[in-house]
Protein backbone atom coordinates (compact mmCIF):
# COMPACT_ATOMS: atom_id res chain seq x y z
CA UNK A 1 0.00 0.00 0.00
CA UNK A 2 1.11 3.58 -0.99
CA UNK A 3 2.20 6.02 1.45
CA UNK A 4 -1.02 8.37 -0.04
CA UNK A 5 -3.27 5.09 0.16
CA UNK A 6 -2.60 4.49 3.76
CA UNK A 7 -3.35 8.08 4.26
CA UNK A 8 -6.18 7.99 2.58
CA UNK A 9 -7.50 4.87 4.47
CA UNK A 10 -6.80 6.32 7.92
CA UNK A 11 -8.60 9.23 6.90
CA UNK A 12 -11.74 6.96 6.24
CA UNK A 13 -11.90 5.46 9.43
CA UNK A 14 -12.20 8.91 11.43
CA UNK A 15 -14.67 10.27 8.99
CA UNK A 16 -16.54 6.68 9.56
CA UNK A 17 -16.24 7.34 13.62
CA UNK A 18 -16.75 11.26 13.55
CA UNK A 19 -19.63 11.38 11.04
CA UNK A 20 -21.27 8.48 13.43
CA UNK A 21 -21.21 10.96 16.32
CA UNK A 22 -21.39 14.52 14.67
CA UNK A 23 -23.64 13.99 11.40
CA UNK A 24 -26.25 16.05 10.19
CA UNK A 25 -29.92 15.09 11.01
CA UNK A 26 -29.76 12.99 7.53
CA UNK A 27 -27.39 10.26 9.42
CA UNK A 28 -30.28 8.90 11.51
CA UNK A 29 -30.45 5.62 9.66
CA UNK A 30 -26.31 5.25 9.86
CA UNK A 31 -23.72 7.28 9.59
CA UNK A 32 -23.47 8.97 6.25
CA UNK A 33 -21.69 12.05 3.83
CA UNK A 34 -23.37 13.90 1.24
CA UNK A 35 -20.05 16.15 0.62
CA UNK A 36 -16.25 16.21 0.82
CA UNK A 37 -13.75 18.03 2.60
CA UNK A 38 -14.40 21.65 1.18
CA UNK A 39 -10.52 23.02 1.58
CA UNK A 40 -9.81 22.71 -2.04
CA UNK A 41 -11.87 22.94 -5.61
CA UNK A 42 -12.43 18.98 -5.74
CA UNK A 43 -15.44 17.12 -6.71
CA UNK A 44 -16.41 13.08 -6.86
CA UNK A 45 -18.26 12.00 -9.67
CA UNK A 46 -20.37 8.63 -8.46
CA UNK A 47 -21.98 6.20 -10.70
CA UNK A 48 -24.47 3.81 -9.20
CA UNK A 49 -26.09 0.48 -10.27
CA UNK A 50 -23.06 -0.76 -12.40
CA UNK A 51 -21.52 -2.49 -13.86
CA UNK A 52 -23.58 -2.60 -16.80
CA UNK A 53 -22.35 -3.63 -20.53
CA UNK A 54 -22.46 0.11 -20.85
CA UNK A 55 -19.89 0.66 -18.52
CA UNK A 56 -16.46 -0.15 -20.57
CA UNK A 57 -17.58 3.24 -22.63
CA UNK A 58 -17.64 5.39 -19.46
CA UNK A 59 -14.64 4.01 -18.47
CA UNK A 60 -13.15 4.95 -21.44
CA UNK A 61 -14.78 8.10 -21.58
CA UNK A 62 -12.98 9.15 -18.02
CA UNK A 63 -9.98 7.93 -18.91
CA UNK A 64 -9.46 10.33 -21.95
CA UNK A 65 -9.97 13.32 -19.55
CA UNK A 66 -7.42 11.68 -16.75
CA UNK A 67 -10.59 11.74 -14.43
CA UNK A 68 -11.12 8.98 -11.51
CA UNK A 69 -14.77 8.67 -9.70
CA UNK A 70 -16.09 6.07 -7.20
CA UNK A 71 -18.64 3.24 -8.44
CA UNK A 72 -21.57 2.20 -6.16
CA UNK A 73 -22.15 -1.26 -7.35
CA UNK A 74 -24.88 -3.80 -7.57
CA UNK A 75 -23.92 -7.49 -6.14
CA UNK A 76 -26.10 -9.12 -8.64
CA UNK A 77 -24.37 -7.10 -11.78
CA UNK A 78 -20.91 -8.03 -10.62
CA UNK A 79 -21.20 -11.57 -11.06
CA UNK A 80 -23.15 -11.25 -14.48
CA UNK A 81 -20.30 -9.09 -15.95
CA UNK A 82 -17.43 -9.66 -14.07
CA UNK A 83 -14.99 -8.33 -16.76
CA UNK A 84 -16.96 -4.72 -16.43
CA UNK A 85 -16.51 -4.96 -12.62
CA UNK A 86 -12.43 -5.94 -12.21
CA UNK A 87 -12.22 -2.84 -15.33
CA UNK A 88 -13.58 -0.33 -13.00
CA UNK A 89 -11.01 -1.34 -10.40
CA UNK A 90 -8.17 -1.82 -13.08
CA UNK A 91 -8.60 1.65 -14.40
CA UNK A 92 -8.10 3.19 -10.82
CA UNK A 93 -11.71 4.30 -9.79
CA UNK A 94 -13.02 3.87 -6.41
CA UNK A 95 -15.61 0.69 -6.06
CA UNK A 96 -18.60 1.47 -3.35
CA UNK A 97 -21.38 -0.85 -2.24
CA UNK A 98 -25.31 -0.46 -3.64
CA UNK A 99 -26.76 -3.45 -2.46
CA UNK A 100 -26.70 -6.77 -4.06
CA UNK A 101 -30.33 -7.15 -5.78
CA UNK A 102 -30.82 -2.92 -5.75
CA UNK A 103 -34.21 -3.64 -3.43
CA UNK A 104 -35.00 -0.62 -1.58
CA UNK A 105 -34.22 -0.84 2.20
CA UNK A 106 -37.53 0.98 3.19
CA UNK A 107 -39.53 -1.07 5.41
CA UNK A 108 -37.38 -4.23 5.30
CA UNK A 109 -35.97 -6.31 8.05
CA UNK A 110 -32.79 -5.81 9.43
CA UNK A 111 -31.53 -9.29 8.50
CA UNK A 112 -32.63 -8.08 5.19
CA UNK A 113 -30.58 -4.70 5.01
CA UNK A 114 -27.53 -6.53 6.34
CA UNK A 115 -27.88 -9.94 3.67
CA UNK A 116 -28.32 -7.45 0.65
CA UNK A 117 -25.20 -5.37 2.00
CA UNK A 118 -23.13 -8.14 3.46
CA UNK A 119 -23.68 -10.68 -0.25
CA UNK A 120 -22.54 -7.57 -2.48
CA UNK A 121 -19.74 -7.03 -0.17
CA UNK A 122 -18.75 -11.07 -1.08
CA UNK A 123 -19.61 -10.48 -4.74
CA UNK A 124 -17.45 -7.36 -5.17
CA UNK A 125 -14.63 -8.56 -2.78
CA UNK A 126 -14.40 -12.34 -5.05
CA UNK A 127 -15.11 -10.51 -8.46
CA UNK A 128 -12.80 -7.29 -7.94
CA UNK A 129 -10.52 -7.96 -5.33
CA UNK A 130 -11.42 -5.34 -2.49
CA UNK A 131 -13.94 -4.59 0.46
CA UNK A 132 -15.44 -1.38 -0.38
CA UNK A 133 -15.61 0.86 2.90
CA UNK A 134 -18.11 2.58 0.96
CA UNK A 135 -21.81 2.08 0.39
CA UNK A 136 -24.85 4.01 -0.91
CA UNK A 137 -28.53 2.72 -0.47
CA UNK A 138 -30.59 1.70 -3.39
CA UNK A 139 -32.22 4.69 -4.08
CA UNK A 140 -31.02 6.58 -1.29
CA UNK A 141 -33.53 5.03 1.05
CA UNK A 142 -32.66 4.06 4.57
CA UNK A 143 -34.08 2.93 7.33
CA UNK A 144 -33.85 1.12 11.10
CA UNK A 145 -31.26 -1.93 10.61
CA UNK A 146 -28.91 0.06 7.84
CA UNK A 147 -26.68 1.66 10.60
CA UNK A 148 -26.26 -2.49 12.61
CA UNK A 149 -25.35 -3.29 9.23
CA UNK A 150 -22.78 -0.75 8.21
CA UNK A 151 -21.19 -1.05 11.68
CA UNK A 152 -20.56 -4.63 11.34
CA UNK A 153 -19.37 -4.76 7.78
CA UNK A 154 -17.40 -1.50 8.46
CA UNK A 155 -19.39 0.87 5.80
CA UNK A 156 -20.03 4.56 5.44
CA UNK A 157 -22.86 6.04 3.87
CA UNK A 158 -22.83 8.07 0.71
CA UNK A 159 -25.49 10.68 -0.56
CA UNK A 160 -25.10 13.41 -2.72
CA UNK A 161 -25.00 16.97 -3.14
CA UNK A 162 -26.84 17.01 -6.14
CA UNK A 163 -28.20 14.37 -8.29
CA UNK A 164 -28.45 14.30 -11.98
CA UNK A 165 -31.29 12.82 -12.96
CA UNK A 166 -29.48 11.36 -16.02
CA UNK A 167 -32.16 8.38 -15.92
CA UNK A 168 -35.36 11.16 -17.43
CA UNK A 169 -33.04 13.98 -18.50
CA UNK A 170 -31.24 15.01 -21.69
CA UNK A 171 -27.47 15.81 -21.68
CA UNK A 172 -28.29 19.42 -22.07
CA UNK A 173 -30.45 19.93 -19.23
CA UNK A 174 -28.00 17.93 -17.00
CA UNK A 175 -25.05 20.09 -17.88
CA UNK A 176 -27.77 22.60 -17.05
CA UNK A 177 -28.86 21.28 -13.87
CA UNK A 178 -25.50 20.29 -12.37
CA UNK A 179 -22.59 22.84 -13.67
CA UNK A 180 -23.55 25.88 -11.51
CA UNK A 181 -24.27 23.91 -8.48
CA UNK A 182 -20.52 22.71 -8.12
CA UNK A 183 -18.82 23.81 -5.40
CA UNK A 184 -15.40 22.63 -4.01
CA UNK A 185 -16.30 19.04 -1.76
CA UNK A 186 -19.54 17.98 -4.56
CA UNK A 187 -20.17 14.76 -4.54
CA UNK A 188 -22.18 14.27 -7.61
CA UNK A 189 -24.54 11.42 -8.83
CA UNK A 190 -24.98 9.85 -11.76
CA UNK A 191 -25.75 6.14 -13.16
CA UNK A 192 -23.96 4.06 -15.18
CA UNK A 193 -26.62 1.27 -15.28
CA UNK A 194 -30.20 1.14 -14.31
CA UNK A 195 -30.43 -1.16 -11.44
CA UNK A 196 -30.24 -4.96 -12.88
CA UNK A 197 -31.20 -4.24 -16.17
CA UNK A 198 -29.13 -5.20 -19.33
CA UNK A 199 -28.08 -3.01 -21.69
CA UNK A 200 -29.31 0.43 -20.38
CA UNK A 201 -29.39 3.60 -22.37
CA UNK A 202 -26.84 5.79 -20.42
CA UNK A 203 -25.94 8.03 -23.61
CA UNK A 204 -27.68 11.17 -21.78
CA UNK A 205 -24.99 10.19 -19.22
CA UNK A 206 -21.94 9.97 -21.36
CA UNK A 207 -23.11 13.16 -23.13
CA UNK A 208 -23.09 15.27 -20.55
CA UNK A 209 -19.62 14.23 -18.75
CA UNK A 210 -18.46 14.66 -22.42
CA UNK A 211 -19.68 18.54 -22.01
CA UNK A 212 -19.30 18.84 -18.33
CA UNK A 213 -15.75 17.66 -17.44
CA UNK A 214 -13.75 19.69 -19.69
CA UNK A 215 -15.90 22.98 -18.25
CA UNK A 216 -15.41 21.94 -14.60
CA UNK A 217 -11.21 21.37 -15.53
CA UNK A 218 -11.58 25.06 -16.83
CA UNK A 219 -13.04 26.19 -13.48
CA UNK A 220 -10.24 24.86 -11.36
CA UNK A 221 -11.87 21.91 -10.30
CA UNK A 222 -10.09 18.54 -9.56
CA UNK A 223 -11.28 15.15 -9.77
CA UNK A 224 -11.32 12.81 -6.69
CA UNK A 225 -12.72 9.50 -5.39
CA UNK A 226 -15.00 9.50 -2.52
CA UNK A 227 -12.46 8.33 -0.25
CA UNK A 228 -9.91 10.98 -1.37
CA UNK A 229 -12.54 14.03 -1.23
CA UNK A 230 -13.10 13.00 2.41
CA UNK A 231 -9.81 14.38 3.62
CA UNK A 232 -9.02 17.74 4.08
CA UNK A 233 -5.03 18.20 3.18
CA UNK A 234 -5.04 22.08 4.64
ZN1 LIG B 1 -29.36 2.78 -7.61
Amino acid sequence: MTKLAAGTTACLGVALATYAVRGRSSTFFGPSVYRGATDRPSLALTFDDGPSESTPGLLALLAAHGVTGTFFQCGANVERLPEAARAVREAGHEIGNHGYSHAPFYLRSAAFIHGELERAQRAIQRVAGISPRLMRAPFGARWFGLRSAQRRLGLLGVMWTDLALDWKLSAGRIVDRVAPRVRPGSILCFHDGRELQPNPDIRSTLQSLERLIPMLLSRGFSFETVSQLLCPKN
